[in-house]
Formats: structure tokens, sequence, C-alpha cells
């Protein structure tokens, strides 16, 4: 579900043609559409009310402040995965207590600065990083909130860069070695177990393994329970996929019902980690078109954003819609939508059946507020593009476009 409709023949975002955003704005541009945002937020909390919850949006998808504060603003916390993320979390007005932290490669100075702050708790990866913590804490004189990241080896059927729930993935540890960090954590005078935590990975569409990682996930904690450890925070993670094209992912609602029993058997709170579900559809990356230009073989469309703006496609070969913004009567062809960056892997569609637009055209890629902006870089020395938030006939500059002096920022000679 989104608010990015067509009203004759001209795209609208909510109650604005995106015509008239790009007139003040330019290309490239996200835009990403309040009401789409606010009905995410509140269908998930939703299917979560029955039990005791906390929804941690997963900040990595899209962390532009104002995007954080709306969800902050119904309740949610934040999951982040770096110092950086904290900060960001923190300045957007998520409350501490509602930040939980993984990843694999936390640093002394992240580990510091999260307790300095009293986020809620760590989701430790390794048996290092717990030794590590431990003795941060210690120099603290804190005990550090943690839950062990369990990897549950479970196939989320997903693309291979966004699968970390298998054994061979670098994420969490497994059933048995967690079994005995959470042994070895209980002697540490600088921890405090308060959770368990798992995340299997990202777009997936099938309920199965949800199941089957929580499955795995309840014994471990009914078997620690039996060794005098409570588990206050069960934390399932994020990864509920979306449509891209014709995708039937689960709904929060379907997840939700399936975690109502074990909240109620272990009488632990649950913890989720919604990113792309949350933000995904609610963005779209506003491109204008350049040049046409045919080879013998094929038939681009050269745009002005690129890789460097959007890498979904490139990175992950992912599906995304194209849309013009003002439809137009024309010839039905085959065409690669390009950008301009010097990498033949730099494309959003290849042999994409759309009426072929014209140079000056606006192209809307859709289902683009999941790791879009966030993902951006300034590859080819391209300035960042400005993002826009739409609230029914109004909109806002959330943040704005790069200049050529943000570039070198710096930088010395
Ligand atoms: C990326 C990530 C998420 C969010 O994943 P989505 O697929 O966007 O829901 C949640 N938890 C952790 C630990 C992550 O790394």
């Amino acid at each position: 579900m989104h608010h990015f409709q067509y009203h004759d023949e001209e795209l609208y975002c909510e109650d604005i043609p995106v015509r008239k955003i790009i007139q003040d704005v330019g290309t490239p541009v996200y835009i990403y559409s309040r009401r789409t945002l606010e009905h995410h937020a509140r269908v998930y909390e939703g299917a979560f009310e029955q039990m005791d919850h906390l929804s941690c949006f997963a900040i990595k998808a899209n962390s532009n402040l104002s995007v954080i504060r709306l969800f902050a603003g119904n309740g949610m916390g934040a999951d982040v995965v770096s110092g950086g993320e904290i900060f960001r979390a923190l300045k957007a007005g998520v409350p501490p207590d509602r930040i939980v932290f993984a990843g694999v490669g936390k640093t002394k100075a992240e580990m510091a600065y999260a307790l300095r702050r009293g986020i809620l708790m760590f989701n430790c990866e390794s048996s290092a990083e717990l030794d590590l913590l431990d003795s941060v804490a210690r120099d603290m004189n804190k005990k550090a909130p943690v839950a062990i990241r369990v990897n549950p080896d479970i196939d989320a059927s997903t693309h291979p860069y966004i699968s970390t729930g298998l054994e061979k993935n670098k994420f969490g540890l497994n059933m048995e070695s967690a079994f005995q960090e959470y042994l070895r954590a209980k002697e540490m005078k600088g921890i405090e177990i308060t959770g368990m935590h798992t995340h299997i990975g990202s777009q997936i569409t099938e309920i199965g393994p949800f199941r089957d990682a929580v499955d795995r996930i309840k014994g471990l904690i009914e078997r620690i329970s039996g060794k005098g450890l409570a588990i206050r925070n069960m934390d399932i993670g994020g990864g509920l996929g979306i449509r891209y094209r014709d995708e039937t992912p689960p709904t929060p609602a379907e997840w939700a019902q399936t975690l109502i029993p074990v909240s109620n058997d272990l009488g632990c709170r649950i913890i989720s980690e919604p990113g792309r579900v949350l933000v995904g559809n609610a963005g779209v990356l506003v491109t204008r078109v350049l040049y046409l230009k045919n080879t013998s073989v094929k038939r681009f469309a050269i745009v002005d954003a690129g890789m460097n703006d959007l890498i979904r496609p490139s990175l992950y070969q992912s599906y995304h819609d194209i849309w013009p913004v003002c439809r137009r009567e024309g010839e039905v062809i085959n065409m690669d939508i390009v950008g301009p960056i010097c990498e033949s892997g730099d494309f959003f569609a290849r042999d994409r059946a759309m009426t072929m637009p014209m140079p000056n055209d606006l192209l809307a890629v859709m289902s683009a507020g999941a790791y879009g902006f966030t993902m951006s870089s300034n590859y080819n020395s391209r300035p960042r593009s400005a993002e826009v938030m739409v609230d029914g006939g109004e909109f806002m500059v959330v943040r704005g476009r790069e200049t050529y002096e943000d570039l070198i920022r710096g930088e010395t000679v």
C-alpha cells in the first residue's frame, strides 16, 4: 500500500503532483509519503498490540531524521548497527531505553558510547565481542544489558547477500555456542543477560523461515531458563519482505499471530526490528531522462540518477517498477534504464517493456524508500540527492541536496 497514484495522466504523491516537487527541488530526489509511513506504522503496531512488545525500526533501511522521528512518535524504538546510528536515533528523539544495538564489528568506542547513553540492549554476535563488552562495562562501573544473537541455521530463501541466518554467515552464534556463551556471560561482572536475539535475513517472503527461527529460539530460551537465567526480551529481528513486483509476503499480522502463543508461554517481551516493511514502498526516487541512445542490440534511456543514488539493482539484481511521472502515448519497447556512472553495472532496469520516454521526461523508480538513500554514495564525485517528505498537500525538503563543496569537506591538499 502506498500513496503514489495517477490522477489523469499525472503521478501524485498524496495530494501533490510529483512534477511540482521537481520544479522546486530538481532531480534526482527521493520522495517519501508521510501518510504511507504513518499507515505502515499503525498496521505494524496494530499487529503486535496483543502482546507485550517493542518495535525497533531498523534505521539502516532509512535513517533520515524525519523518518526516524515519525516512527518514534508512533511508540517505536530503533535497531542500530553502529555508533553513528545511535547518534541519529538519539537526535531524532528515540529514548535510549528503546535502542537495540546489533552488528558483528562493534568497536570499543561504540560500546562505551552506547553504555554512556544507556541503551536497552547489546545484541552480541561473538565470544570475543562479549569479552570486550564485559571489560568496557567493568571499566565504566556498569553492567551491559546483553542478548546473544543466535544463528538458527535457517534458509530464508532470499538473496545471498541479505541472508543472515545460515551457519556459513558471519552473524551470531550457532545454537550450541550461544548456549555456552550464555553460561559464560552469567559469570561476567560487566554483563547482565536480558534477552535473546535472532535475525535471519531481509526481504523474506514466506512465513516458514520465521516460524522455524522462532521455534528454535524458543527451545533455546527454555533450555537456558533451566539453568536459572531469565530471558526477558525475545528479539526476533526484522526481515519481512515487501512487494516490489509480484511477491506475496506475509503480513505483519500473520507474523505476529505466530508469536502470540510463544510470548504467552515464555512470558517475554517480544522485540522486533522492522526496516524495509515500514519504509520500502513509502518512497520513490525521481530521475530525469537525459538522453536516448541505441546500439545494434539495445535501446537505452540514460537518466540523471545512478547506482550511487540507488544501488539495489546493481548490488542485488533487484527489481524496481519504473513509472513515468507524466504518462504519454507511445510505442512500448524493451529498453535499459541506465545511469551516468562509469560502470556497466549502473542500471535501474534491463530489457524493461515500457512506453518509450523522451529526453527531459521524469521517471519514478518505485519502492525505493528502503536501502535507497542510506546506501547512496559520492561515487564519481556526485553530490547525494535531496530527500523530500510529503504530507498531504505540502512537502518539505528533509535533507538538502549536497553541493560540490560538500564533496570535499575535510580534505586538504
Ligand atoms: C537489517 C536488519 C534489520 C532490518 O531488516 P529488514 O529486512 O529491513 O526488516 C533488522 N535487524 C537487524 C539486526 C538487521 O541487521
